[in-house]
C-alpha cells in the first residue's frame, strides 16, 4: 500500500500541467499544483511510517493531502482518504470486499462533505461509477487486480463524460454554458488515481 501511494503521486505529478490546464478553464487552475503537492507530501510520510498498517497509511495519507492540498478538493480528497482508513481500522491484511468497502465508504464520505451528486461535474462522476464497478467486479468473484482495472476504465469514462455537464458545484459552478467542453479536473485526477491503482 505504500507503493500505492507512491504511484498514485507519479501518476498525479506526471499529469500536473494538463490537470491545472482543466481548472484553468473552469476555476483558478491550482488543482493539478495542489494535488500533486499533496500526493508528494502523502508518499513521503507513508514510507516514513514505523508502523505501517492499511489504516495507519490511509490516515497518514488523508492528513498530508488535507494539509498540503488546501482548496476544496483537499478536503474532499482528504475525506476520503479517512473515511476510508476507518473501515480497515483493525486489518493487518485486505480482502477483496475490504478494498469495496473502503472506497464505498471514501465515496460516502465525499458526497457527506461536500453535498455534490453525480452529474454536476465533479469527482464524483469517476469516484461514484468507478466503486460501483470495483463492487459489481468483486461480486461477480473477479480478481482484485481485474476489479481494480476494471474500476480505472469506469473512472475515465466517467471523468471524460463530464466534458458535457454543465457544473452545479465548487469554483466552476458559476461558468454555466461555457463549461460544456471542459473535462472536469477533479474527475480527471480520480481517475489518475484509479489508472495508478490498477497498474500497481
Ligand atoms: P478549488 O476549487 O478549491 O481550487 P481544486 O482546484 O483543487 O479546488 O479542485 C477542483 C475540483 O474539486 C473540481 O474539478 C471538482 O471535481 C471538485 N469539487 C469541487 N467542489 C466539489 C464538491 N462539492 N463535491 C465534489 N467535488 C467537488
Ligand atoms: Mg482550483
Amino acid at each position: 500500500m505504500v507503493a500505492l501511494i507512491a504511484a498514485i503521486s507519479e501518476r498525479i505529478n506526471a499529469h500536473k500541467e494538463a490537470l491545472n490546464q482543466l481548472d484553468a478553464a473552469l476555476g483558478d487552475g491550482d488543482h493539478g499544483t495542489g494535488i500533486g503537492a499533496g500526493f508528494d507530501a502523502a508518499a513521503e510520510q507513508v514510507q516514513a511510517l514505523k508502523s505501517p498498517t492499511p489504516a495507519n497509511i490511509l490516515r497518514t495519507t488523508a492528513l498530508a493531502l488535507m494539509n498540503t492540498m488546501g482548496g476544496s478538493s483537499g478536503a474532499l480528497y482528504g475525506t476520503f482518504f479517512l473515511k476510508a482508513s476507518l473501515l480497515v481500522k483493525d486489518k493487518n491484511e485486505l480482502e477483496a470486499q475490504d478494498w469495496v468497502d473502503m472506497f464505498q465508504a471514501g465515496l460516502d464520505g465525499v458526497v457527506q462533505r461536500g453535498k455534490a451528486d453525480v452529474g454536476g461535474k465533479t469527482m464524483l462522476d469517476a469516484l461514484a461509477p468507478a466503486v460501483s464497478a470495483l463492487r459489481e467486479s468483486i461480486q461477480a468473484d473477479r480478481a482484485l487486480p481485474e476489479a481494480l482495472q476494471q474500476a480505472a476504465d469506469a473512472a475515465e469514462s466517467g471523468a471524460r463524460a463530464t466534458t458535457d455537464m454543465v457544473a452545479r458545484f465548487g469554483r466552476a459552478k458559476f461558468t454555466g454554458e461555457r463549461a460544456l467542453g471542459h473535462q472536469d479536473a477533479g474527475a480527471t485526477s480520480i481517475s489518475l488515481m484509479f489508472q495508478a491503482l490498477a497498474s500497481c
